[in-house]
Protein backbone atom coordinates (compact mmCIF):
# COMPACT_ATOMS: atom_id res chain seq x y z
CA UNK A 1 0.00 0.00 0.00
CA UNK A 2 1.04 3.61 -0.55
CA UNK A 3 1.65 6.09 2.84
CA UNK A 4 -0.76 9.04 2.64
CA UNK A 5 1.21 12.16 3.44
CA UNK A 6 -0.52 15.42 4.92
CA UNK A 7 2.10 18.76 3.84
CA UNK A 8 2.30 20.95 5.93
CA UNK A 9 3.65 24.82 5.07
CA UNK A 10 3.14 25.72 1.02
CA UNK A 11 6.06 27.43 0.55
CA UNK A 12 9.12 26.87 -2.03
CA UNK A 13 10.37 23.34 -0.57
CA UNK A 14 7.05 21.54 -0.36
CA UNK A 15 5.77 23.68 -3.96
CA UNK A 16 9.15 23.07 -6.16
CA UNK A 17 10.79 19.43 -4.51
CA UNK A 18 8.31 17.67 -2.17
CA UNK A 19 4.71 17.84 -3.66
CA UNK A 20 6.21 17.37 -7.21
CA UNK A 21 8.48 14.09 -6.13
CA UNK A 22 5.42 12.51 -3.76
CA UNK A 23 4.01 11.80 -7.44
CA UNK A 24 7.33 10.07 -8.60
CA UNK A 25 6.97 7.79 -5.25
CA UNK A 26 6.21 4.21 -5.09
CA UNK A 27 5.21 3.89 -1.51
CA UNK A 28 3.96 7.51 -0.58
CA UNK A 29 0.98 9.20 -1.55
CA UNK A 30 0.07 13.30 -1.37
CA UNK A 31 -3.46 13.10 0.36
CA UNK A 32 -3.69 16.46 2.32
CA UNK A 33 -2.37 19.89 2.29
CA UNK A 34 -2.09 22.29 5.11
CA UNK A 35 -1.79 26.30 4.68
CA UNK A 36 -2.50 29.70 6.09
CA UNK A 37 -3.37 31.24 2.96
CA UNK A 38 -6.66 29.43 0.90
CA UNK A 39 -6.57 31.24 -2.32
CA UNK A 40 -2.86 29.58 -2.64
CA UNK A 41 -4.27 26.12 -1.06
CA UNK A 42 -7.48 26.07 -3.64
CA UNK A 43 -4.82 26.48 -6.83
CA UNK A 44 -2.45 23.35 -5.43
CA UNK A 45 -5.32 21.38 -4.41
CA UNK A 46 -6.71 21.70 -7.94
CA UNK A 47 -3.53 21.17 -9.89
CA UNK A 48 -2.47 18.16 -8.02
CA UNK A 49 -6.30 16.76 -7.31
CA UNK A 50 -6.53 17.12 -3.48
CA UNK A 51 -10.16 16.99 -2.57
CA UNK A 52 -10.67 20.48 -0.46
CA UNK A 53 -11.94 18.26 2.27
CA UNK A 54 -8.83 17.23 2.81
CA UNK A 55 -7.32 20.57 2.88
CA UNK A 56 -6.87 22.24 6.14
CA UNK A 57 -5.98 25.65 7.68
CA UNK A 58 -3.68 26.15 10.44
CA UNK A 59 -6.85 26.40 12.74
CA UNK A 60 -8.13 23.10 11.50
CA UNK A 61 -4.67 21.38 11.69
CA UNK A 62 -6.19 18.79 14.61
CA UNK A 63 -8.68 17.55 12.71
CA UNK A 64 -6.13 15.36 10.68
CA UNK A 65 -6.79 13.20 13.60
CA UNK A 66 -10.01 12.04 11.98
CA UNK A 67 -8.57 11.82 8.92
CA UNK A 68 -8.15 7.86 7.64
CA UNK A 69 -6.18 8.80 4.45
CA UNK A 70 -3.47 10.70 6.35
CA UNK A 71 -0.42 8.46 8.05
CA UNK A 72 1.91 10.95 7.97
CA UNK A 73 2.47 14.82 8.22
CA UNK A 74 5.45 16.46 6.44
CA UNK A 75 6.46 19.52 8.25
CA UNK A 76 7.69 22.04 6.21
CA UNK A 77 7.49 24.97 8.09
CA UNK A 78 9.68 27.65 9.29
CA UNK A 79 11.82 26.31 12.01
CA UNK A 80 10.82 28.08 14.75
CA UNK A 81 6.98 26.23 13.93
CA UNK A 82 8.21 22.92 13.86
CA UNK A 83 7.97 22.03 17.58
CA UNK A 84 4.55 22.87 17.77
CA UNK A 85 3.31 21.50 14.73
CA UNK A 86 4.87 18.20 15.25
CA UNK A 87 3.60 17.69 18.55
CA UNK A 88 0.41 19.00 17.29
CA UNK A 89 0.58 16.08 14.59
CA UNK A 90 1.52 13.38 17.16
CA UNK A 91 -1.07 14.17 19.36
CA UNK A 92 -3.42 13.65 16.01
CA UNK A 93 -2.23 10.02 16.18
CA UNK A 94 0.14 10.91 13.00
CA UNK A 95 3.93 9.73 11.98
CA UNK A 96 5.44 13.02 11.30
CA UNK A 97 8.39 14.08 8.98
CA UNK A 98 10.34 16.79 9.76
CA UNK A 99 12.28 19.14 7.74
CA UNK A 100 15.56 20.34 8.94
CA UNK A 101 16.60 22.46 11.19
CA UNK A 102 14.43 19.98 13.94
CA UNK A 103 14.32 22.78 16.14
CA UNK A 104 15.26 25.93 17.05
CA UNK A 105 16.95 24.72 19.94
CA UNK A 106 18.03 21.07 21.86
CA UNK A 107 15.23 21.77 24.72
CA UNK A 108 12.83 22.14 21.60
CA UNK A 109 14.24 18.66 20.32
CA UNK A 110 13.77 16.75 23.57
CA UNK A 111 9.92 17.77 23.53
CA UNK A 112 9.47 16.67 20.34
CA UNK A 113 10.90 13.32 20.65
CA UNK A 114 9.01 12.87 24.12
CA UNK A 115 5.86 14.14 22.55
CA UNK A 116 6.07 11.02 19.80
CA UNK A 117 7.07 8.16 21.75
CA UNK A 118 4.17 9.48 24.04
CA UNK A 119 2.00 9.45 21.40
CA UNK A 120 3.85 6.01 19.68
CA UNK A 121 4.20 7.62 16.08
CA UNK A 122 7.36 7.61 14.62
CA UNK A 123 9.87 10.62 13.92
CA UNK A 124 12.49 11.28 10.89
CA UNK A 125 14.06 14.23 10.38
CA UNK A 126 14.09 15.03 6.54
CA UNK A 127 19.08 14.47 6.45
CA UNK A 128 18.19 13.73 2.72
CA UNK A 129 21.93 13.67 1.90
CA UNK A 130 22.05 10.50 4.64
CA UNK A 131 19.49 8.72 1.51
CA UNK A 132 21.60 10.18 -1.24
CA UNK A 133 23.43 7.59 -3.35
CA UNK A 134 26.61 9.64 -4.01
CA UNK A 135 26.92 10.69 -0.20
CA UNK A 136 26.11 6.85 0.59
CA UNK A 137 29.17 6.04 -1.94
CA UNK A 138 31.66 7.69 -0.17
CA UNK A 139 30.47 7.07 3.73
CA UNK A 140 30.87 3.50 2.32
CA UNK A 141 34.39 4.20 0.97
CA UNK A 142 35.74 5.75 4.08
CA UNK A 143 34.33 3.42 6.66
CA UNK A 144 36.06 0.50 4.60
CA UNK A 145 38.84 2.04 4.60
CA UNK A 146 39.69 2.23 0.82
CA UNK A 147 42.17 5.21 1.06
CA UNK A 148 43.18 4.19 5.07
CA UNK A 149 42.19 5.84 7.17
CA UNK A 150 39.98 9.69 7.21
CA UNK A 151 42.37 12.41 8.77
CA UNK A 152 40.92 15.55 8.41
CA UNK A 153 37.76 16.68 6.52
CA UNK A 154 37.03 19.83 4.98
CA UNK A 155 33.49 21.14 4.74
CA UNK A 156 31.55 24.10 3.42
CA UNK A 157 28.59 25.44 2.33
CA UNK A 158 27.59 29.06 1.37
CA UNK A 159 25.16 30.93 -0.30
CA UNK A 160 23.85 34.12 -0.81
CA UNK A 161 20.76 36.29 0.56
CA UNK A 162 19.02 39.41 -0.02
CA UNK A 163 15.60 39.99 2.12
CA UNK A 164 16.28 40.82 5.49
CA UNK A 165 12.37 40.50 6.20
CA UNK A 166 13.02 36.75 4.74
CA UNK A 167 12.04 34.51 8.23
CA UNK A 168 15.32 32.98 7.71
CA UNK A 169 16.49 36.55 9.01
CA UNK A 170 14.47 36.50 12.48
CA UNK A 171 15.79 34.74 14.93
CA UNK A 172 12.54 33.72 16.54
CA UNK A 173 11.57 31.77 13.14
CA UNK A 174 14.97 30.83 11.78
CA UNK A 175 16.64 29.51 15.36
CA UNK A 176 20.20 30.97 14.16
CA UNK A 177 21.82 32.38 10.71
CA UNK A 178 23.91 30.47 8.69
CA UNK A 179 24.86 27.45 10.93
CA UNK A 180 21.21 25.75 11.32
CA UNK A 181 20.32 26.38 7.94
CA UNK A 182 23.24 25.97 5.78
CA UNK A 183 26.25 24.78 7.73
CA UNK A 184 24.26 21.98 9.93
CA UNK A 185 25.01 19.98 6.04
CA UNK A 186 28.33 20.26 6.82
CA UNK A 187 27.89 18.90 10.76
CA UNK A 188 25.50 16.05 9.42
CA UNK A 189 27.49 15.04 6.84
CA UNK A 190 30.65 15.12 7.97
CA UNK A 191 28.65 12.83 11.44
CA UNK A 192 27.33 10.32 9.03
CA UNK A 193 30.50 10.19 6.89
CA UNK A 194 32.61 9.32 9.82
CA UNK A 195 30.09 7.53 11.87
CA UNK A 196 31.38 9.20 15.03
CA UNK A 197 30.45 11.94 17.27
CA UNK A 198 32.95 14.72 18.22
CA UNK A 199 34.77 15.18 21.33
CA UNK A 200 35.35 18.78 21.27
CA UNK A 201 34.00 22.03 18.91
CA UNK A 202 36.35 25.28 18.44
CA UNK A 203 34.19 28.26 16.66
CA UNK A 204 34.52 31.57 15.15
CA UNK A 205 31.26 33.36 14.35
CA UNK A 206 30.52 36.74 12.64
CA UNK A 207 28.44 39.21 10.87
CA UNK A 208 29.24 42.77 9.05
CA UNK A 209 27.84 45.59 11.27
CA UNK A 210 25.20 47.14 9.95
CA UNK A 211 24.22 44.93 7.60
CA UNK A 212 20.42 44.90 7.92
CA UNK A 213 20.47 40.78 6.84
CA UNK A 214 22.25 40.16 10.02
CA UNK A 215 20.90 42.22 12.59
CA UNK A 216 19.19 38.58 14.44
CA UNK A 217 20.98 36.21 12.65
CA UNK A 218 24.49 35.39 12.44
CA UNK A 219 26.40 36.05 8.42
CA UNK A 220 29.07 33.24 9.03
CA UNK A 221 30.44 30.41 11.16
CA UNK A 222 33.75 28.60 10.59
CA UNK A 223 34.20 25.71 13.26
CA UNK A 224 36.59 22.72 13.86
CA UNK A 225 35.74 19.31 15.59
CA UNK A 226 37.78 17.01 16.96
CA UNK A 227 36.71 13.11 16.76
CA UNK A 228 38.05 10.42 19.39
CA UNK A 229 39.24 8.86 16.34
CA UNK A 230 42.42 11.47 15.72
CA UNK A 231 40.23 13.36 12.74
CA UNK A 232 39.77 17.15 13.14
CA UNK A 233 37.28 18.72 10.31
CA UNK A 234 37.16 22.45 9.12
CA UNK A 235 33.59 23.53 8.48
CA UNK A 236 32.55 26.67 7.30
CA UNK A 237 29.13 28.29 6.27
CA UNK A 238 28.23 31.51 5.22
CA UNK A 239 25.01 33.63 4.04
CA UNK A 240 27.14 36.28 1.72
CA UNK A 241 29.21 34.20 -0.46
CA UNK A 242 28.31 33.01 -3.96
CA UNK A 243 26.86 29.67 -3.55
CA UNK A 244 29.45 26.88 -2.95
CA UNK A 245 28.87 23.66 -1.31
CA UNK A 246 31.58 20.87 -0.93
CA UNK A 247 33.40 18.41 1.34
CA UNK A 248 36.69 16.69 0.86
CA UNK A 249 38.05 13.78 2.90
CA UNK A 250 41.39 13.52 3.15
CA UNK A 251 42.79 9.63 3.85
CA UNK A 252 45.93 8.46 4.59
CA UNK A 253 46.03 6.95 0.89
CA UNK A 254 44.53 9.14 -0.74
CA UNK A 255 41.17 11.96 -1.13
CA UNK A 256 37.47 12.03 -1.79
CA UNK A 257 36.15 15.00 -2.59
CA UNK A 258 32.45 15.73 -3.29
CA UNK A 259 31.31 18.73 -5.10
CA UNK A 260 27.22 20.04 -5.38
CA UNK A 261 27.42 18.21 -2.28
CA UNK A 262 24.23 19.16 -0.53
CA UNK A 263 22.40 20.33 -3.95
CA UNK A 264 19.03 18.95 -4.74
CA UNK A 265 21.17 16.63 -7.86
CA UNK A 266 23.92 16.85 -9.62
CA UNK A 267 26.65 15.36 -6.90
CA UNK A 268 29.91 15.01 -7.76
CA UNK A 269 32.21 12.15 -6.21
CA UNK A 270 35.55 12.02 -7.07
CA UNK A 271 38.46 10.45 -5.78
CA UNK A 272 42.27 10.03 -6.06
CA UNK A 273 44.26 6.95 -4.93
CA UNK A 274 48.15 7.09 -4.07
CA UNK A 275 49.50 4.02 -5.10
CA UNK A 276 52.93 3.98 -4.45
CA UNK A 277 54.09 6.89 -6.04
CA UNK A 278 51.10 6.92 -8.94
CA UNK A 279 47.94 8.90 -8.00
CA UNK A 280 44.92 7.95 -9.74
CA UNK A 281 41.78 10.06 -10.21
CA UNK A 282 38.92 8.94 -11.07
CA UNK A 283 35.02 9.99 -11.56
CA UNK A 284 32.77 7.71 -9.51
CA UNK A 285 29.35 7.75 -11.75
CA UNK A 286 26.24 6.88 -9.74
CA UNK A 287 22.92 7.29 -11.52
CA UNK A 288 21.29 10.71 -9.91
CA UNK A 289 17.79 9.76 -7.70
CA UNK A 290 15.44 12.14 -7.05
CA UNK A 291 16.28 13.10 -3.45
CA UNK A 292 13.03 14.11 -1.62
CA UNK A 293 11.17 10.78 -3.11
CA UNK A 294 14.05 8.67 -2.02
CA UNK A 295 13.77 9.96 1.66
CA UNK A 296 9.69 10.01 1.75
CA UNK A 297 9.83 6.13 0.48
CA UNK A 298 12.00 5.36 2.42
CA UNK A 299 9.99 6.83 5.53
CA UNK A 300 7.32 4.91 4.06
CA UNK A 301 8.97 1.84 3.97
CA UNK A 302 10.05 2.09 7.87
CA UNK A 303 6.00 2.66 8.64
CA UNK A 304 5.34 -0.56 6.86
CA UNK A 305 8.16 -2.46 8.00
CA UNK A 306 7.83 -1.03 11.30
CA UNK A 307 11.74 0.20 11.56
CA UNK A 308 13.35 2.89 13.10
CA UNK A 309 14.51 5.44 10.74
CA UNK A 310 17.73 5.99 10.15
CA UNK A 311 17.70 9.85 11.11
CA UNK A 312 15.06 9.67 13.69
CA UNK A 313 14.40 12.55 16.21
CA UNK A 314 17.69 11.78 18.57
CA UNK A 315 19.66 12.75 15.50
CA UNK A 316 18.10 15.87 14.93
CA UNK A 317 18.74 16.43 18.69
CA UNK A 318 22.45 15.79 18.57
CA UNK A 319 22.92 18.21 15.71
CA UNK A 320 21.05 20.89 17.91
CA UNK A 321 23.23 20.17 20.41
CA UNK A 322 26.58 20.24 18.62
CA UNK A 323 25.61 23.59 17.37
CA UNK A 324 24.69 25.14 20.51
CA UNK A 325 28.36 24.06 21.55
CA UNK A 326 29.50 26.08 18.22
CA UNK A 327 27.85 28.66 19.39
CA UNK A 328 29.07 29.30 22.72
CA UNK A 329 32.43 28.51 21.68
CA UNK A 330 32.25 31.56 19.30
CA UNK A 331 30.99 33.55 22.18
CA UNK A 332 33.59 32.28 24.58
CA UNK A 333 36.20 31.98 22.24
CA UNK A 334 37.61 28.74 23.08
CA UNK A 335 36.98 25.40 22.56
CA UNK A 336 34.14 23.53 23.77
CA UNK A 337 34.40 19.84 25.10
CA UNK A 338 31.63 17.53 24.81
CA UNK A 339 30.96 14.01 26.64
CA UNK A 340 28.61 11.37 24.99
CA UNK A 341 26.82 14.18 23.54
CA UNK A 342 26.55 16.26 26.43
CA UNK A 343 28.12 19.92 26.27
CA UNK A 344 31.07 19.19 29.22
CA UNK A 345 31.11 22.19 31.64
CA UNK A 346 28.25 24.72 29.69
CA UNK A 347 28.53 28.06 30.74
CA UNK A 348 31.85 28.44 32.71
P1 LIG B 1 9.49 29.16 2.58
O1 LIG B 1 9.60 30.51 3.20
O2 LIG B 1 9.57 29.06 1.10
O3 LIG B 1 8.13 28.46 3.04
C1 LIG B 1 7.67 28.49 4.37
C2 LIG B 1 6.16 28.30 4.39
O4 LIG B 1 5.71 28.48 5.73
C3 LIG B 1 5.41 29.32 3.52
O5 LIG B 1 4.40 28.67 2.80
C4 LIG B 1 4.79 30.26 4.53
O6 LIG B 1 3.57 30.81 4.10
C5 LIG B 1 4.56 29.34 5.71
N1 LIG B 1 4.46 30.06 6.99
C6 LIG B 1 3.55 29.82 7.92
N2 LIG B 1 3.68 30.66 8.96
C7 LIG B 1 4.71 31.47 8.66
C8 LIG B 1 5.31 32.55 9.34
N3 LIG B 1 4.91 32.95 10.55
N4 LIG B 1 6.33 33.16 8.73
C9 LIG B 1 6.80 32.76 7.53
N5 LIG B 1 6.26 31.72 6.83
C10 LIG B 1 5.21 31.10 7.40
O7 LIG B 1 10.59 28.24 3.27
P2 LIG B 1 11.20 26.87 2.74
O8 LIG B 1 12.47 27.17 2.04
O9 LIG B 1 10.15 26.09 2.03
O10 LIG B 1 11.60 26.17 4.12
C11 LIG B 1 10.69 25.45 4.93
C12 LIG B 1 11.44 24.45 5.81
O11 LIG B 1 12.13 23.53 4.97
C13 LIG B 1 12.52 25.06 6.71
O12 LIG B 1 12.58 24.36 7.92
C14 LIG B 1 13.81 24.85 5.92
O13 LIG B 1 14.97 24.79 6.73
C15 LIG B 1 13.52 23.54 5.25
N6 LIG B 1 14.26 23.35 3.99
C16 LIG B 1 14.88 22.17 3.77
C17 LIG B 1 15.53 21.94 2.57
C18 LIG B 1 16.13 20.60 2.29
O14 LIG B 1 16.86 20.49 1.32
N7 LIG B 1 15.83 19.58 3.07
C19 LIG B 1 15.58 22.96 1.61
C20 LIG B 1 14.94 24.16 1.86
C21 LIG B 1 14.26 24.34 3.06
Amino acid sequence: RRIGYAVVGLGHLSLEEIIPALFSCKKSKLVALVSGTPEKMKKVAAQYGIKSQNCYSYQTYDQLKNNKEVDVIYIVLPNGMHKEYVIRGAKAGKHILCEKPMANTSEECRGMIDACKKAAVKLMVAYRIQYQPHNRKLREMVQKREFGAPKFIEASNCQSSANPDHWRHKIKLAGGGALPDIGLYCLNTTRFVLGEEPAEVFAYQYSTPGNPLFTEVEEMVSWQMRFPSGVVANCSTHYNVHESRHYRVLCERGWLNMDKAYAYKGQQLTGAKADGKLELQQNIGLAEKNQFATEMDYFSDCIISNKMPLTPGEEGLQDHILMEAIYQSAKEGKPVKLQDGVIVAKGT
